[in-house]
C-alpha cells in the first residue's frame, strides 16, 4: 500500500479554476476580470521601465548570486521602512522598526504569523469580513483560530462602521487584528481616515494587537497618502506588525517580493526580535532570493529611478481610477437605472460590484465575462477596448 493512499483531493482555489475556465474559452472578445493583478491599457502585464533600467544594471554588472542574510538586502529593508513611515520617521531613527525582506506579501504574512503564534501561542486571529481569502487559510495553517469583524455592508456597497466597531470592542485583548491599511481586497471599501483615528483607539484600548497588510501601496490615493494609516498606528506608540507587498507595485508577482515590518517598543527589542525572525526564516527557507530584491531596492535606492517608478506607479492609478469613470458613465449610457457611483469611492483594483452570483454567471455564459461569484471585479483589466463591451454586458444582465 501506498503512504499516500489516505490522502484526499484539496478543494482547488476558486479563482486559479476560474482562470482554468477563462483560458478553456474559445469565444473572441472574452474577458478575464477575476484576475488579482493589473493590466495596462492593452490588456498586458507591463513590465515597467524603472524595473527594466536596475535589471539592466543588474546583469551589465556581472554580479555573483551569492546568499543573502537571512533579513535580506539592507538597502531594500530601509526602502520598505522609508515607504511605511516616511524618510525622516523616529520609528526608523530611533531603531523601533525593524524590517525583513519576505517572500512576497503571503510570506511576510507566513512569517509573521509563525512568530506571533510561538510569542501569543492562545490568541485568536480576526479578519475584516469578507477579506482576502488567503488571510484566513494562512493564519489557520499557522495553527490560529480565525473569526471575521463586521465590515462589508452590502447595503450601502460601504463599509458597516458601526458593525466593525462594535466587532472590534468586543475582542479580548491580544486577539491579533489584521486590517488592510488601503485598498481593501476584496471590496474596494476602505475608512476614512477619522474612521480610522476611532479604529486605532479602540485597537488601542482594548490591547489589540494590530497587523497591517499594505499590498497595494501607490494605488489608492499615492504612495504617502496610502501609508498614511500605517503612520497613524506608528504614532500611537503601539506595537505592531505591517506586511507589505511590492508585487503589485513593481509588477513583479512572480520575484516574491514583500517585507514584513515590525515596530517594538525599543532599539534593544527590535535586536531580539529580529533574532528570532531570523530562526523563523533558517528553518522554513534559509534566506530570500536575490533578483527581485536587488531590482527592488536600485529602484527605491537611485533618485532617478525611483522618480520614474513614482511617476509610472502613478501612471496605474490613474487608469484604475478613469476606468472606475468610465465604467459608472457607461452603465448608465447603456440604461442602467441603479446608482454605481460607489464604484467611484471605492480604492484600488477590485471592486465589489454589487452584481449576484447569478448575475456573474450570466456574465460568463452570455457574455463571455469572467468575474468571481461574490462580485468582485479587477478594475485594471478593464481597457480602453473591453469597457464599453463589459458595461453593455453588465446593463444586460441587470435588466
Ligand atoms: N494581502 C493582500 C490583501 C493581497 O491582496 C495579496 C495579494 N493579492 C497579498 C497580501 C499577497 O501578496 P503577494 O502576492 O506579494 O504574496
Amino acid at each position: 500500500t501506498s503512504l499516500f493512499e489516505s490522502v484526499e483531493l484539496a478543494p482547488r482555489d476558486p479563482i486559479l479554476g476560474l482562470n482554468e475556465q477563462y483560458n478553456a474559452d474559445a469565444r473572441t472578445g472574452k474577458v478575464n476580470l477575476g484576475v488579482g493583478v493589473y493590466y495596462d491599457d492593452q490588456g498586458r502585464l507591463p513590465l515597467l521601465e524603472s524595473v527594466s533600467k536596475a535589471e539592466t544594471a543588474r546583469i551589465e554588472a556581472h554580479a555573483a548570486r551569492g546568499y543573502l542574510p537571512m533579513e535580506g538586502i539592507a538597502g531594500y529593508n530601509k526602502g520598505a521602512q522609508t515607504l511605511l513611515f516616511g524618510a525622516d520617521s523616529p520609528i526608523i531613527s530611533s531603531g523601533r522598526a525593524l524590517t525583513a525582506q519576505a517572500l512576497g506579501g503571503t510570506g511576510a504574512l507566513k512569517i509573521g504569523a509563525d512568530f506571533l503564534k510561538a510569542l501569543l501561542p492562545n490568541a485568536k486571529v480576526v479578519i475584516s469580513n469578507p477579506s482576502w481569502e488567503n488571510h484566513r487559510a494562512l493564519f489557520e495553517r499557522a495553527g490560529f483560530p480565525v473569526e471575521t469583524y463586521a465590515y462589508y455592508d452590502a447595503a450601502t456597497h460601504g463599509l458597516d462602521f458601526p458593525g466593525m466597531l462594535a466587532s472590534l470592542r468586543a475582542l479580548p485583548a491580544q486577539t491579533i487584528v489584521i486590517l488592510h491599511a488601503c485598498c481593501h481586497n476584496p471590496t474596494g471599501v476602505d475608512p476614512t481616515f477619522e474612521q480610522w483615528q476611532e479604529i486605532v483607539q479602540i485597537v488601542k484600548e482594548n490591547k489589540l494587537v494590530p497587523f497591517l497588510d499594505i499590498a497595494y501601496q501607490g494605488f489608492g490615493d499615492g504612495l504617502e497618502e496610502d501609508a498614511s494609516v500605517v503612520r497613524l498606528f506608528a504614532q500611537q506608540d503601539l506595537t505592531m506588525l505591517v506586511s507589505s507587498s511590492f508585487s503589485k507595485s513593481f509588477s513583479l508577482y512572480g520575484e516574491r517580493v514583500g517585507a514584513l515590518t515590525l515596530v517594538t517598543s525599543s532599539k534593544d527589542e527590535s535586536v531580539r526580535v529580529l533574532s528570532q525572525l531570523k530562526r523563523i526564516i533558517r528553518t522554513n527557507y534559509s534566506n530570500p532570493p536575490t533578483h527581485g530584491g536587488t531590482v527592488v531596492s536600485t529602484v527605491l535606492n537611485t533618485p532617478e529611478l525611483y522618480t520614474l517608478w513614482t511617476t509610472e506607479l502613478a501612471g496605474m492609478r490613474e487608469r484604475i481610477r478613469t476606468m472606475r469613470v468610465q465604467l459608472v458613465e457607461k452603465l448608465k449610457a447603456h440604461g442602467v437605472t441603479q446608482n454605481f457611483d460607489f464604484v467611484l469611492d471605492q480604492r484600488g483594483m477590485f471592486s465589489y460590484s454589487g452584481l449576484t452570483s447569478q448575475q456573474v454567471d450570466r456574465l460568463r455564459d452570455e457574455h463571455a465575462i469572467y468575474a468571481v461569484s461574490s462580485g468582485r471585479i479587477c478594475v485594471a483589466a478593464l481597457n480602453s477596448r473591453n469597457i464599453d463591451y463589459v458595461a453593455k454586458a453588465i446593463a444586460s444582465v441587470l435588466t
